[in-house]
C-alpha cells in the first residue's frame, strides 16, 4: 500500500540524515583534537600585479590534514566550525602562522608583504572579535598595513551598520579590508558603497565564465565600480591565459589564481619569494 511506501521513504531519509549528522560529529570530533594538535595549516597564495606579474600579496588559506580523516576541504569544515563555534579558533590558527610568518621575515631584515586572512561572518561579527584581534596582534610587531581581512559577501547585513561600525574600528586601528566573493550575494550593491571596505574581490564564477561578451562586461562593470569608489579590483581563480589577458585589458589590476600559483605551505611561498 501507499502507506507502507511511505513509511519506507521516510526510513531510508531518517536513515540517510542520521548517516550524515553522524558524519558531521566524526568531523567536529577530529577537529576539536585537531585545534588542540594545530593540525591547521596557514597556505599561501600569491596575489600578482597583473601588469607585472611581480607578487604584490598573499591570502591564507586553512588547510587541514586529519591522521583520522585524511585532507579535508575548508568548504567541508568552515561550514561545521561555524556552526559548532570552532571557527574563531581556526580563524586565529591561521592569522597567529601569518603573523609569526611576518615577525620571522622582518627580523630577518626581509621586505615584508601585505597578508588577508579570511574572517567568517560568524567571527566578524562575534563581540569581541576587534579587541581580541587587537589584543593579539599586539603580541607581534607587524604594521597594520601587512595584515588584511577578508569578509564574504554572503551573510545577510541585516545589521549594517553593525558591519560600518566593525570596519571602522579596523580602520582606526590601520586595518584594511575586502569583500571577498563579489557578486554572488544579493543586497550587494546597496550596501557596498556604505560600507568601508578597501578592495573587492570578484568572484571566481564570474572570472571562470569570461567567455562571453556579456560575462566580459559585467567583470569591467565591477572593475569599474571598485575604482569609483576608491577600492582595489581583485580577481579570483585565474586559471587561463585568456581569463589573465582580458582582465588586464579592462584594467583589473591585481588577481590571483591557478595560472599563476596554487596555494603553498609557507615554507614554499618563501622559497617564492627568495627567487623571484
Ligand atoms: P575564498 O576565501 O574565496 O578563497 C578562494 C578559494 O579559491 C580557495 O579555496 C582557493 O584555494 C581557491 N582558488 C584559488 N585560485 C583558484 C583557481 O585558479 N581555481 C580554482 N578552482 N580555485 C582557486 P579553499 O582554500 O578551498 O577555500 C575555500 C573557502 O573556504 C575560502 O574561499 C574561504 O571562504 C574559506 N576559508 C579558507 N580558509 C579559511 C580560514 O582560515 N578562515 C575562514 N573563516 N574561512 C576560510
Ligand atoms: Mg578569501
Ligand atoms: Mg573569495
Ligand atoms: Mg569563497
Amino acid at each position: 500500500s501507499s502507506r507502507r511506501k511511505n513509511g519506507t521513504v521516510v526510513t531510508f531519509f531518517e536513515e540517510e540524515i542520521n548517516k550524515l549528522m553522524q558524519k558531521e560529529m566524526d568531523i567536529l570530533n577530529q577537529l576539536i583534537y585537531g585545534l588542540k594538535n594545530n593540525e591547521f595549516t596557514a597556505f599561501l597564495q600569491p596575489k600578482v600585479n597583473l601588469m607585472t606579474k611581480e607578487i604584490v600579496g598573499f591570502e591564507a588559506l586553512a588547510r587541514w590534514n586529519s591522521p583520522v580523516l585524511g585532507f579535508v576541504s575548508p568548504a567541508t569544515f568552515i561550514p561545521i566550525a561555524e556552526s559548532s563555534g570552532k571557527i574563531r579558533e581556526i580563524d586565529n590558527a591561521i592569522l597567529k602562522q601569518v603573523l609569526e610568518w611576518q615577525q620571522k621575515r622582518k627580523e630577518k631584515g626581509l621586505k615584508l608583504f601585505p597578508v588577508s586572512v579570511n574572517i567568517s561572518p560568524v567571527h566578524f561579527y562575534h563581540e569581541s572579535f576587534v579587541d581580541d584581534f587587537i589584543q593579539l596582534v599586539s603580541q607581534y610587531e607587524i604594521a597594520p598595513e601587512y595584515i588584511k581581512f577578508e569578509v564574504t559577501e554572503n551573510f545577510e547585513l541585516v545589521d549594517l551598520e553593525r558591519a560600518k561600525d566593525i570596519l571602522l574600528k579596523l580602520n582606526s586601528y590601520g586595518y584594511k579590508s575586502s569583500i571577498d566573493d563579489f557578486g554572488v550575494g544579493f543586497s550587494s550593491l546597496s550596501y557596498l558603497q556604505k560600507l568601508p571596505f578597501s578592495e573587492i574581490k570578484i568572484d571566481r564564477s564570474f572570472v571562470s565564465n569570461m567567455n562571453t561578451n556579456e560575462m566580459i562586461s559585467i567583470v569591467q562593470t565591477i572593475v569599474q565600480l571598485a575604482s569609483n569608489l576608491k577600492m582595489n579590483a581583485v580577481a579570483e581563480g585565474i586559471e587561463t591565459l585568456d581569463q589573465y589577458n582580458f582582465l588586464k585589458e579592462i584594467g583589473c589590476l591585481i588577481g590571483q589564481g591557478f595560472y599563476f600559483h596554487k596555494p603553498l605551505p609557507i615554507d614554499e611561498a618563501e622559497q617564492l619569494l627568495n627567487v623571484e
